[in-house]
């Protein structure tokens, strides 16, 4: 876990960050200006070009463009694309790195993760460098987060929190935080509590950050690489990948999709052809509890792209 956790209300605007940042964002002026004269923040360098699923070649361009700035702290302010950026750049340069989710989902400040994209190929990578130096974790950030932003960011957690406790490498520890995040991510979805997701996802991101996520993450980058959006195509891979591990999950996972009213995917390649495409990925089939197939990862995406999962 980040050496330093600041959690609760009001944590973003009552931290002292280090003069000559450099703020690392997805979002636009309009709205991050409101947020950095919320926390507080004065003499930085901004960068606000990162996109979804980032690529190596934005990573190595900020590089290049604040190297000589004296940048004092890299500071990742967004979703999962902002942080992954901060976490890599951070292993290259060596600059420390505060880590700020305004979505609530991947649970990315948590965790040593990152996906990068190499040749429009995303990648799960983990090293211990990644690893957030202060994580701050404030609700404030919630409201007005658009709703599909909000559903796909809490399926996210809410599969990592039950992909992790399935995963060969958990233990008592892990499992106890996926455990509590999947109960508080549930209640928050199901019971309409939104408050709850920042805690659930911080508590699903120690818990399968410690373990690892599986079959539903596999199967979920071949729709990644053609544009669905992470969460969303978790709504269907996850849901299947619990099925065919049997996971005490199935059901309630799939309910959740259900109240969130996730539609069916599509792929445009062959089952054949994406499924040479997930078979490599041994960081998460070599960790699912049930040893996975090629013949299995294809009926899996028959299921999700034929029939209706979610039904
Ligand atoms: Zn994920």
């Amino acid at each position: 876990m980040p050496r330093k956790i600041a959690y609760g209300a009001n944590a973003a605007s009552e931290f002292q960050y280090p003069e000559n940042s450099l703020i690392i964002t997805t979002t636009t002026p309009d709205i991050y200006e409101k947020w950095l004269n919320y926390m507080g923040i004065k003499k930085y360098e901004i960068y606000d070009k990162v996109t979804p699923d980032p690529a190596i070649e934005t990573i190595e361009e900020i590089k290049r463009k604040f190297e000589g700035k004296e940048i004092s702290t890299y500071i990742g302010l967004g979703g999962g694309s902002s942080m992954d950026v901060c976490k890599y750049l951070g292993k290259l340069t060596g600059i420390p790195k505060i880590l700020i989710p305004t979505t609530f989902g991947t649970g990315a400040e948590m965790t040593t993760y990152a996906v990068v994209s190499f040749d429009h190929k995303k990648k799960l990578l983990q090293d211990e460098a990644f690893l957030a130096d202060t994580a701050i974790v404030d609700p404030y950030f919630l409201p007005g987060t658009p709703f599909n932003i909000m559903r796909n960011s809490a399926c996210d957690a809410l599969a990592q929190a039950s992909e992790g406790y399935n995963s060969k490498l958990g233990n008592p520890f892990t499992k106890l935080f996926c455990k509590e995040a999947f109960e508080i991510l549930d209640d928050a979805i199901i019971n309409d509590k939104q408050e709850l997701l920042p805690y659930g996802a911080m508590l699903s991101g120690i818990g399968f950050g410690n373990s690892s996520t599986t079959l539903g993450h596999a199967l979920s980058y071949v729709f990644s690489n053609e544009g669905v959006p992470h969460g969303y195509s978790l709504s269907s891979c996850t849901t299947v990948a619990h099925k065919f591990n049997k996971s005490i999950y199935y059901e309630r996972f799939k309910k959740v999709c259900q109240k969130l009213k996730f539609e069916r995917l599509t792929l445009k390649q062959s089952l054949d052809e994406a499924a040479d495409v997930i078979m490599p990925d041994r960081g998460h089939l070599d960790n699912n509890p049930i040893e996975v197939t090629k013949q299995d990862i294809v009926n899996c995406l028959d299921e999700i792209v034929n029939k209706n999962p979610l039904q």
